[in-house]
């Protein structure tokens, strides 16, 4: 178990957000200069804690926002930790849209901020604990009893971006925040908020038709990120490693994973773009399979597969059309 990895830099980085915010906000008092107006140009001031929440806020705000995203691009957003500066400007926000239990140095800062309308997106949509963060195996079907892996409470999986159904229903409510915090512009968030909605819809649409004619249900990631996508449409997702991608897997775990391969099927190992591709490669090799890359959307860089939510999504939904065998 590699739990204690994952425990000990989170309880660091609690640690060094709860000193640094003191100290920021004595600072800010002595050089306030009275007056929050016009701060953004007129702008509703937005902070989001990663892409898919910075995505919906500049969608559905338009040109009356000024989405800031703590998270930069490249930067693992499981790992972030925030510069003085960032926590300083949290404080300004008029908007904080933020995933409990995704980064924990940005929900203590959020808790510290101050900011009245803040939206914890976990909030706005069901949460599962899908095992795999903490275990790194998939449990569709509940457990058979015999793992004898403890969940830890903050074992929920996080990644419901990837499941356009419980996005929509994020985007639904982070409209409804923007609406709060700035009524003038309330009929243009509704509108957009409607607009993404439905895109959200096609995508969905995209997924369940595209899928339809597989050849298996298993894929094999590095990183556990793809549980409600899987659920969604009746896929399996078997992640090496769990939320700790660039470990090497145990003896013990490459045989079962070689056995699965073998009997359900499985073309390829997935990798993403922000953590190395080591482990997929050793796996893959081993097992005579291929490798491609199924990318989390937690960021956009230039080797992104598209330049935004969508177009990421359709590259890993051809990604999987590949890897399952879907017959055209
Ligand atoms: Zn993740």
């Amino acid at each position: 178990m590699n739990t204690s990895r994952r425990v000990i830099p989170a309880v660091a980085l609690v640690a060094a957000a709860a000193l640094t915010v003191p100290a920021l906000a004595a600072c800010s008092g002595t050089s306030g200069s009275g007056g929050g107006d016009a701060k953004g140009g007129g702008k509703l001031e937005v902070t989001a804690s990663f892409y898919p929440l910075a995505f919906l806020a500049e969608r559905i705000g338009g040109p009356y926002v000024r989405v800031t995203d703590l998270t930069k691009p490249g930067v693992e957003p499981h790992d972030l930790e925030l510069a003085p500066q960032q926590i300083a400007a949290l404080t300004k926000a008029d908007v904080i849209i933020s995933l409990h239990g995704l980064q924990p140095a940005v929900d203590d800062a959020v808790a510290q901020s101050g900011v009245g309308h803040t939206v914890d997106a976990a909030r706005l949509t069901t949460l599962e604990d899908h095992g795999t963060e903490v275990d790194g195996r998939h449990h569709t079907t509940g457990d058979d009893g015999s793992g004898g892996a403890s969940r830890e409470d903050a074992g929920s999986d996080p990644h419901i971006w990837l499941d356009p159904v419980r996005y929509a229903e994020v985007a639904r409510g982070v409209g409804k925040a923007l609406e709060a915090a700035d009524p003038a512009h309330a009929a243009a968030y509704g509108r957009n908020t409607g607009t993404l909605v439905a895109q959200l819809g096609a995508l969905d649409t995209a997924f369940r038709d595209g899928l339809r004619r597989r050849s298996t249900d298993t894929f094999v990631t590095t990183h556990a990120a793809f549980g409600y996508l899987a659920e969604r449409y009746g896929l399996v997702e078997e992640a090496i490693n769990g939320l700790d991608p660039e470990s090497e897997p145990s003896p013990a775990r490459m045989k079962a994973l070689h056995d699965l391969a073998r009997r359900e099927h499985v073309t390829t190992v997935f990798f993403e773009t922000l953590v190395s591709d080591r482990t997929a490669r050793t796996v893959a090799g081993d097992l005579h399979l291929r490798t491609d890359v199924l990318d989390p959307v937690e960021g956009i860089t230039d080797e992104s597969r598209g330049r935004d939510y969508f177009a990421v999504q359709r590259g890993n939904l051809a990604a999987l059309q590949r890897a399952l065998g879907v017959r055209s």
